[in-house]
């Protein structure tokens, strides 16, 4: 299988750029801020929890995500692989995906990271914010605070998958064809 894990930061173009991937290399899209979004329009009681922390710019608790992918990768024993988008964003997070996949004799096969500067980023949540109804992207101080939570607890994983020869880093600027040429390059090397 191919399974690949989108990295970056908030804004760094990771759903858009999924949706050229799952088209042209037919893989399944596991975003765990969907997921999560998904059970808030449903008004469960994980999205109402979920909910204060999210637009806060806080993790949802590691359980509660790992609980979520281990569910779609049972669902989806047949695909030819997966896009992991927003998912690990922990230690935990990663190394219960390790596991995951390794009790289906299947592993990671890269991470690709997009790499944008945080000027940048906070100007397309902002400008996203406007239109996508998204409470996370229409305060700056909820928007630093989610770069704070990456540079903090997500960006170390880049040394976890570089440690197992999987970390490919990519420029995250110019048009969206562009950053796709070059996760697609990224792909053919993972
Ligand atoms: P973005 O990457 O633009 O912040 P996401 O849709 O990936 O957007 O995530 C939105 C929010 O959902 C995060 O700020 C966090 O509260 C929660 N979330 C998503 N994925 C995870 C995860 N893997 N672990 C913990 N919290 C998560």
């Amino acid at each position: 299988m191919l399974n690949i894990v989108l990295f970056g930061p908030p804004g760094a173009g990771k759903g858009t750029q999924s949706q050229h991937i799952v088209e042209k290399f037919k893989l399944i899209h596991l975003s765990t801020g969907d997921l999560l979004r998904s059970e808030i329009a449903a008004g469960t009681p994980l999205g109402q929890e979920a909910k204060l922390l999210m637009d806060d710019g806080k993790l949802v608790p590691d359980e509660v995500v790992i609980g979520m992918i281990d569910n779609k990768l049972k669902a989806n024993k047949d695909a030819k692989g997966f896009i992991f988008d927003g998912f690990p964003r922990t230690t935990e997070q990663a190394k219960a995906l390790d596991d995951l996949l390794k009790s289906n004799d299947d592993s990671i096969s890269g991470m690709i990271a997009l790499e944008v500067p945080d000027e940048e980023l906070i100007s397309r949540l902002l400008e996203r914010g406007k239109d996508s109804g998204r409470a996370d992207d229409q305060n700056e101080e909820v928007i630093k605070n989610r770069l704070k939570v990456y540079n903090d607890q997500t960006a170390v994983l880049k040394d976890y998958y570089s440690k197992q020869g999987k970390f490919q880093e990519i420029n995250g600027l110019g048009t969206i064809e562009e950053v796709f040429g070059r996760i697609e390059n990224a792909i053919e090397k993972a």
